[in-house]
């Protein structure tokens, strides 16, 4: 097992947050011991409910998946868990667009849903 300190970046869309905070919470122990960043509001309610430091960028649709995306494309960003709503249209669907695509021009690990975060945190690589 690599003893590395990962960043890690964290956002979900509105009708994913609780599931978020809840992943956080199960995997606190796991979580504190990297960097955490992450949307504003995705990283504000994951630290209040977990005491996780948790750097916000600005909200998604405000230009912080752009940020995130930027901080990938600059090796920054380690790994991405990013729990996006396939049932509702986003106003910034081209930035998760982006944000998907530059996570997979750079390998990083971009976990979409609960059980591939579950792997990707559980993984030795990690
Ligand atoms: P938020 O952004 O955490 O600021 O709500 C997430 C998103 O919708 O991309």
């Amino acid at each position: 097992m690599e003893n590395k300190k990962h960043t890690v970046a964290l956002i979900a869309h509105d009708n994913k947050k609780s599931e978020i905070v809840e992943w956080a919470k199960v995997n606190y122990d796991i979580l504190k011991e990297h960097n955490l960043c992450g949307t504003g509001t995705t990283a504000c309610l994951i630290s209040e409910a977990t005491g996780l430091k948790v750097h916000g960028f600005l909200s998604g649709p405000l230009g912080g998946d752009q940020q995130i995306g930027a901080h990938i494309a600059e090796g920054k960003i380690d790994t991405v868990v990013f729990f996006w709503d396939p049932l509702q249209a986003q106003p910034h669907d081209p930035d998760v667009k982006a944000l998907l695509r530059i996570a997979v021009v750079y390998d990083v690990p971009i976990a979409t849903n609960k059980a591939t975060a579950d792997y990707v945190l559980k993984s030795a690589l990690f």
